[in-house]
């Protein structure tokens, strides 16, 4: 079991995010901006950050460069759910993401990504580079 932050916008999709991983036997907390997602894990430091990128306040990139930033937080895993990046974007693997998933992404695949970084837990990045390497990946 993990605890999982996702930073999500879309009501809806929080919804599926939420009842997906609680099923999955992971703890997880909502927050609606990248902002209060940011807030959130300064506060209570997640397992594993689920961010979308398109966000009110604070975007997934400025989210995931914020935590990368913050001492505390720098070796959280953070995977990038989006609809919105075309394969092979760079953006969110140089802002420090461990992965990058495009919606609509296979349950199974958002599972097995969360449930990989969960049981690596914190782990530093050199540079912008993670040791757990996932490309883009539909
Ligand atoms: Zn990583």
């Amino acid at each position: 079991m993990a605890v999982v932050l996702v930073a999500e916008d879309d009501q809806d999709i929080a919804v599926i995010l939420t009842r997906l991983l609680t099923r999955a036997g992971h703890l997880v907390v909502h927050r609606p901006d990248g902002l209060a997602a940011f807030e959130h894990a300064v506060a209570a430091r997640p397992d594993v950050l689920l961010t979308d990128l398109g966000m009110p306040r604070m975007d997934g990139l400025e989210l995931t460069r914020a935590v990368r930033a913050h001492p505390d937080l720098a070796d959280t895993p953070i995977v990038m759910l989006s609809g919105h990046l075309h394969p092979g974007d760079q953006q969110p693997v140089e802002a420090g993401c461990c992965a990058v998933l495009l919606k609509p992404c296979p349950n199974d695949k958002l599972r097995e990504v969360v449930q990989e970084l969960a049981d690596r837990g914190p782990h530093a990045h050199t540079g912008a580079a993670c040791p757990a390497h996932h490309p883009v990946s539909a």
